[in-house]
């Protein structure tokens, strides 16, 4: 059975710090893999080892793994519509798109960055041409487990509501929510239109819900209660 992952997508958010923490890893990883080629003492097998490096690390890890160092750390991995690794076609497709948007010698991760806030899937352009996603490790496993026993995913995050009490009051006007927390300001009086009533009240009770300030007639805060 295959089952698309794009409800985890979508609750995972963009990921633009892991993404970023990511990539420069991966940089200073490549940065070191380079420089180790450097104690090589045949000058022409390092430049060629330095390129098969370069060549390889992102489409071969990417793709068999699904993580680069740098994913690893940051508890990412690069997956399909259904959850998969990539596979080698798929991240070369990233990694040639990579070469525009996160070199680091050109602007870093900021044209990934871009693309990555105006889509909410969270997709770069390479991601888009190879048809991948970025998410959670850990989240990738929930998602799989859920999926596995059956439950609709993201219920945990959002609650239904709970029936809210019908309000005794027809005429109720803007600005009071009846289902909402109200503070009654005992004492105080100001003048203001009712907001139970609508009619304008030259000695009216003060009731905030949250910190917006609201008028009623107190004989209308009697009726309510
Ligand atoms: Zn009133």
């Amino acid at each position: 059975m295959t089952s698309s992952i794009l409800p985890l997508v979508e609750s995972e958010g963009r990921l633009i710090g892991r993404r970023w923490f990511a990539l420069w890893v991966d940089f200073i990883f490549l940065m070191g893999g380079a420089l180790a080629t450097e104690l090589i003492p045949h000058k022409e097998a390092a430049l060629w080892l330095r390129v098969v490096l370069y060549l390889s690390y992102f489409p071969l890890m990417e793709g068999l793994l699904g993580q680069t160092v740098g994913k690893r750390l940051a508890g990412i991995m690069v997956v399909t519509v259904e959850g998969h690794k990539p596979g080698i076609i798929r991240a070369i497709a990233r990694t040639f798109a990579r070469l525009v948007e996160t070199n680091p010698f050109l602007a870093g991760g900021l044209p990934a960055g871009i693309v990555v806030l105006l889509n909410p899937r969270g997709q770069r352009l390479g991601d888009f041409m190879a048809g991948t996603y970025v998410v959670r490790s850990l989240g990738l496993k929930e998602y799989q487990a859920a999926m596995a026993r059956g439950e609709p995913w993201g219920q945990r995050e959002t609650p239904k509501p709970s029936a809210r009490p019908e309000t005794a009051l027809e005429d109720l006007v803007n600005g009071w929510d009846p289902h909402a927390p109200t503070r009654t300001i005992e004492g105080f009086m100001g003048e203001g239109q009712c907001v139970l009533c609508g009619q304008m009240a030259p000695r009216a009770r003060l009731l905030y819900q949250s910190s917006t300030k609201l008028y009623a007639h107190p004989a209308c805060c009697d009726r309510l209660a």
